[in-house]
């Protein structure tokens, strides 16, 4: 899930306190079965599969780790880059699997140089987004030790689209396109990792809060938290990881019960069900009290302080009733809260909160006992909102269209706002896919 509206960095706060740890490979949830993709992509492979490849077509196993030295240490993006290879095995390798998921990038830098948001065509067609926002060493620690360490993090998409339809992301109003193979989620990486290393630096944080529902493609996002926890392969710390959620709770059980050690974030928008019901529409399904009763289940599990989102709505989730009941929410929880404030969209009437009234939700919420930390939007010069670039090459929807569409969020969004609940179903491709997916979302069995 994009929790949409681009977070200046939930990453953050959470990496800064936590050591940095790697999951053992042995841990891996990856599945050679998983992929239905023709040509799969090398970074996505399951272990063995590149042995049983090589074996297959008569070729000694050793070219296995000479493939991976390419991909992971060297980041090969073409087949040419494959490196100790004969010129027939590689023209192999390249009929067989794709060395790059991602055929071409446009990137727009913003922010001064600060927010990189690059828009991926995948090869299919399909354009899935991923911004890097950099974040330069801070404070004084000691002679030649910042308080903060630099410190790169990548905001990732699970999904082409998104069914959940949150009305205040431009993600949600492209609608769904399909589940990301978990190559093309790890591409996205490998290709921020190549971009930061021509200038000397390196990714320290990946956070899947781009386009898609990250619990709706579960089996893939675990199968890529994996691949970049592991250390043969991209070798970032589980720790530097968050997945984030609008609230997939058999999804949440399932990560529970795995002791995923990345950060779960949630992403909230709204303590009271009639106004989350309008701005997370999966809320219909899954109403607030389940799924912070689910994360409340995962802190204490795995010890991991869950990080739960609110993009502020001026005059719609930014009311004092709307702080009051989000800190008896979270009271007592292992828990923290990141503001957000809206990143405009066209089919929307909203408007992000003004800094003052954002300043004095946090103090409230904050009164409440509940750590409170107040982001700063990136990339409002560059289409920040999660799925802005994409939605702009999907072409604008026609003037009446956006008009009814804003008329329906007003008028909804004022009868959550006097309490009445949405006697909405969930819309249909958001229904279809919480039947088809969340369904398996108690077991690794969707191949
Ligand atoms: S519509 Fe999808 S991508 Fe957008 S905020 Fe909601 S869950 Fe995230």
């Amino acid at each position: 899930m994009s929790h949409s509206n681009k977070p200046g960095d939930s990453a953050g706060a959470i990496s800064d306190v936590a050591a940095p740890k790697t999951i053992p490979a042995r841990a891996s949830t990856r599945d050679s079965r998983r992929t239905t993709d023709a040509q799969p992509g090398l970074s996505g492979l399951a272990d063995g599969v590149l042995e049983k490849w090589l074996g297959e077509t008569g070729q000694p196993a050793f070219r296995a780790q000479q493939i991976r030295d390419s991909i992971w240490r060297h980041n090969a993006g073409t087949p040419g880059e494959l490196r100790g290879l004969p010129g027939d095995i590689r023209a192999a390798v390249a009929a067989a699997f794709r060395v790059d998921t991602i055929d071409e990038d446009e990137v727009t830098v913003s922010d001064g140089g600060l927010t990189e948001k690059t828009l991926h065509r995948l090869s299919d067609g399909a354009l899935v987004e991923s911004v890097l926002m950099h974040y330069p060493a801070r404070g004084f620690g000691g002679p030649g030790r910042p308080l903060h360490r630099e410190r790169h993090t990548l905001c990732i998409s699970s999904q082409a689209g998104c069914a959940v339809g949150c009305p205040f992301c431009a993600t949600g109003e492209l609608g769904f396109g399909r589940d990301l193979e978990t190559a093309e989620i790890v591409d996205q990486v490998r290709h921020a990792a190549r971009r930061l290393a021509t200038a000397g630096h390196v990714l320290t944080n990946v956070v899947f809060m781009g386009m898609g529902e990250p619990l709706l493609n579960l089996d893939r996002v675990l199968d890529a938290v994996a691949i970049l926890s592991d250390p043969r392969l991209f070798a970032l710390g589980a720790r530097h990881v968050v997945v984030s959620t609008s609230g997939v709770v058999p999804g949440i059980r399932r990560l529970t019960a795995l002791g995923a050690q990345f950060t779960l974030a949630i992403s909230l928008h709204a303590a009271r069900d009639p106004l989350r019901d309008v701005l997370v529409p999966l809320n219909r399904r899954w109403p607030v009290a389940e799924v912070v009763a689910a994360a409340r289940d995962h802190a204490y599990a795995t010890g991991r302080r869950v990080s739960y989102e609110y993009v502020m709505i001026s005059g719609v989730n930014d009311t004092e009733a709307d702080a009051d009941a989000l800190a008896r929410l979270l009271h007592g929880d292992l828990a923290h809260v990141n503001l957000i404030p809206m990143n405009p969209v066209a089919h929307t009437p909203w408007q992000a909160s003004s800094p003052e009234r954002v300043a004095q939700f946090a103090a409230r919420v904050r009164h409440g006992g509940i750590g409170v930390t107040v982001r700063a939007n990136r990339g409002q010069d560059a289409g920040a909102a999660c799925g802005q670039l994409a939605a702009d090459r999907a072409g604008e929807p026609s003037a009446p269209a956006v008009a009814h569409r804003r008329e329906v969020i007003v008028r909804a969004s004022e009868a959550a706002l006097r309490g009445e609940r949405s006697i909405e179903r969930l819309p249909g491709p958001l229904e279809a896919a919480v039947k088809e997916r969340a369904a398996h979302a108690g077991g690794p069995d969707r191949r």
